[in-house]
């Protein structure tokens, strides 16, 4: 699915610089290199604060402990996603509400949304899913008349633009809060676990800040509040520096390979596209919905001809066993469970060539007539 060894190769000597640089510096926690690769974050986002963290995961649930979220309150997030949006919701003691996705851009139903508000509805996660920005426009108006928080999962959006009162900007920087992950196969992946959150608001971002690092604020070993182990490893922080400069070409090398997809698949009836503009999709995932077809077949074609492809994702949060005490049945989701037995994402990554995109677009034509 991704060649993170190719990638390694195009900027080796930079990187193999920065890590040096950390282990002759000896500091492995915090440190300079944390705060700077922050600071060219927040540059690049045009956000007032990033705070790195150890991964997307804690990015979300540093993000909901620091609003307060809690034991009675509910926060509603699509089924149709990575469980750790669900997750972070759970390990703060609150109560995920699902919402069902749009057919077309596979993100939150906005509509759903709004049937699914009642009084304790504290926060909506949107998850910019394969790095298509969710409905940020509609969502916002929603939040902001019922007073909810808006806490983006942008973990497959980095580089993403969403539309906003017909400005753009960065994905994760709409809300209040903002969620990235660093994990290695994602639009900027480090060599292990890391992540961030993204906000303009300075007691949050403080309140984040300290909950990453057991609660203490300036005053080392004084904890302010019950936190937790969540920071940036320094390693990470430093090979992230790096490979911040060069997220704009590998951004417009993804968008590329859509298009370079897009062009040989745009006539096959039984493969829908992704839908979206220009800036709006950073294309962490290409993923095509599979019609009237067996997608099973097409998997195993693929498979024969030594092509990866995988599911992104098969079974959905509200149906899996750790989540059953929410109660949810099959049939509550529709358009979610339609999804996740539709679904098949193809290899994509800035260094796919065209010939290769070529080769993978001649075998899932032929896996139709198969
Ligand atoms: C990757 C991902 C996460 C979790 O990030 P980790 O760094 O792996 O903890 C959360 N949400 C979504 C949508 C993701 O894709």
């Amino acid at each position: 699915m991704v060649d993170l060894g190719l990638q390694y190769q195009t900027m080796q000597a930079e990187i193999d610089e920065a890590i040096r640089k950390v282990i002759d510096s000896q500091s492995f926690i915090k440190g300079e290199f944390v705060g700077q690769f922050e600071s060219h974050l927040q540059d690049y986002l045009h956000v007032k604060h990033v705070i790195g963290v150890s991964s997307g995961t804690s990015a979300l649930y540093l993000a909901l402990l620091a609003l307060q979220i809690g034991e009675g309150d509910e926060v509603i997030v699509p089924s149709f996603t990575f469980v750790a949006t669900a997750e972070a919701v759970v390990l703060v003691g609150a109560k995920p509400v699902f919402a069902d996705v749009d057919w077309e851009t596979m993100n939150i139903d906005v509509a759903d949304v709004e049937r699914k508000i009642t009084p304790k509805i504290k926060a909506i996660i949107p998850v910019h899913l394969y790095g298509l920005c969710a409905d940020m426009q509609a969502i916002l108006a929603l939040a902001n008349k019922h007073s909810i928080a808006v806490v983006e999962d942008a973990c497959q959006s980095m580089g993403s633009k969403c539309k906003l009162e017909g400005e753009y900007k960065h994905a994760g920087t709409l809300g209040k809060i903002g969620c990235t992950s660093f994990f290695p196969s994602k639009n900027l992946g480090c060599y292990g676990d890391g992540g961030a959150v993204f906000t303009d608001d300075d007691a949050l971002a403080n309140l984040v800040r300290s909950l990453a690092n057991h609660g203490m604020g300036n005053r080392k070993y004084h904890s302010e509040q019950v936190g937790i182990n969540s920071r940036l490893d320094t390693l990470q922080a430093a090979i992230l520096d790096v490979k911040l400069r060069h997220l704009d070409t590998f951004l417009q090398k993804r968008r590329q390979v859509a298009k370079n997809y897009e062009k040989a698949l745009e006539h096959e009836p039984h493969f829908l596209l992704p839908q979206y503009d220009e800036n709006s999709h950073s294309f962490h995932q290409y993923t095509l919905r599979i019609v009237d077809c067996s997608r099973e077949k097409v998997q195993k074609s693929l498979s024969q001809a030594g092509i990866a492809s995988a599911v992104y994702y098969p079974e959905p949060i509200h149906l899996q066993p750790a989540y059953a005490f929410l109660g949810y049945k099959k049939g509550d989701l529709p358009v979610t469970e339609k999804l996740c037995d539709s679904v098949l994402s193809l290899p994509m990554y800035p260094e796919l060539s065209e010939q290769q995109v070529a080769f993978i677009c001649e075998k899932l034509v032929e896996s139709l007539t198969l």
